[in-house]
């Protein structure tokens, strides 16, 4: 067979409707599109750091870059987690990635072995499982529980890995804050999650990609201010925070020195050095938006600000609805409704989001995508009017489709 046994791994259902999506566009159908968590879409990317890439590709910053990252933008990572966190992380502990996607390749290609179990939480973010899957892991599963308004079971998640005494996962991977639910977790449930992992001597990774887009009054802790002393890892990058999803810039931070980091940061730095470089003059721009902390600091806010009214208008109108609820989001841009599909002539929900597209031109993202049936995933970083349209598209189509009393 041409094709390998683990390619059936690679799929996205963020991106599965995108051929159907097109076919629409290419017909003259105008699609309201919701299934693509980027902000530079909706918010330009701020101007001080497009200077800054301009700037370094008029200085001809045009070659390789070391595989590491340019050490420039590491030392700006460097101080952003002194800065922000108190986290002492030197230049060496970090690697800069072709975003947290590329990241989350070497990470799982450096510690599975075939059959090494990795503990997720569901809702995942949906292209965490094809990076398990590719790399011969299996995933294990403990739960955000939505009955507490997303938080994570910690009673449950300690069974879990009660239950895999003899498979003890490799690492447990926390999306905080989260997407697709876009909870913050607190810090007292990170701390007993620390606690788990150094009990069980579990690798924790921590993708804190929207650590800087918290609102309605949540805090955000990063594990690294409660980790220390255990080995973990954190991802984060330029996608988010500074509205640079283009750019593909990520990164991998291991601060600690103990011999399992140590070990982990010169197979994966060995790996980076097999795709040579990422983009270099990006890496200018990027270290740029990280040093410039007054204009990112500005953009931020504002950016900010609307994303929670965004947030919190499209979560209300949701809620008046009789075929779905919501829990109010805290951080991130995304909003994950249950669809009550009981009340519904439709078998799934992914017959349903496939539904909605052709006959409503509005494209979510199924919750099954995610590791949760019967939700859908909306992207609130439309402006309101876009956001009303769509929900009183969903309300008519779910009218459409509902059962006869
Ligand atoms: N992790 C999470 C939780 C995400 O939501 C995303 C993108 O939506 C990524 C990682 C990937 O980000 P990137 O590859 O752009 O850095």
């Amino acid at each position: 067979m041409l094709i390998s046994k683990r390619s059936k791994y690679v799929f996205s259902p963020i991106r599965e409707n995108e051929a159907l999506a097109e076919k629409l566009v290419r017909s003259g159908k105008k699609i309201i599109k919701m299934n693509i968590g980027d902000p530079a879409v909706y918010f330009p990317t701020p101007e001080y750091i497009i200077n800054a890439y301009i700037e370094a590709l008029k200085s001809r910053k045009t070659s390789y870059s070391t595989s590491q990252g340019v050490f420039e933008l590491r030392e700006a990572i460097s101080s952003r987690y002194k800065h922000m966190y108190g986290i002492d992380a030197s230049p060496d502990d970090i690697i800069v990635t072709q975003g947290v996607s590329e990241a989350l390749l070497f990470i799982n290609s450096m510690l599975l072995n075939e059959g090494d179990r990795a503990l997720l939480f569901k809702p995942y973010y949906s292209i965490y499982m094809p990076m398990v899957g590719l790399f011969g892991g299996k995933p294990l599963f403990a739960n955000y529980d939505e009955e507490n308004g997303w938080n994570v079971d910690i009673e449950e998640l300690k069974k879990v890995i009660k239950r895999s005494k003899t498979k003890k996962p490799k690492y447990m991977l926390v999306t905080n804050p989260n997407n697709p639910t876009g909870k913050v977790l607190d810090r007292k449930v990170l701390s007993e999650i620390v606690d788990i992992a150094n009990e069980h001597d579990i690798l924790l990774i921590s993708d804190e990609i929207y650590d800087e887009l918290v609102y309605n009054g949540a805090s955000f802790t990063s594990i690294g201010q409660l980790a220390k002393g255990m080995p973990y890892i954190l991802l984060n990058g330029a996608s988010k925070d500074f509205d640079a999803t283009g750019f593909r810039l990520g990164y991998i931070l291991i601060p600690e020195q103990d011999k399992k980091s140590e070990m982990l940061k010169k197979k994966l730095i060995e790996y980076a050095q097999t795709r040579l470089s990422v983009n270099t003059p990006a890496q200018y721009a990027f270290a740029e938006g990280l040093n410039n902390a007054k204009m990112h600091d500005a953009s931020l806010k504002e950016m900010v600000k609307e994303i929670e009214s965004r947030a919190n208008f499209i979560a209300k109108l949701v809620n008046e609805s009789k075929f779905m609820h919501t829990e109010k989001p805290d951080g991130a841009f995304y909003i994950f409704p249950r669809i009550n599909m009981k009340m519904l002539k439709l078998k799934d929900d992914r017959e349903f989001v496939n539904k909605l597209l052709e006959e409503e031109l509005v494209q979510v993202t199924r919750g099954s995508g995610f590791g949760s049936p019967n939700h859908i995933r909306i992207v609130v970083l439309p402006p309101k009017d876009i956001l009303e349209l769509s929900v009183n598209k969903i309300n008519a189509f779910c009218e459409r489709y509902k059962k006869e009393a």
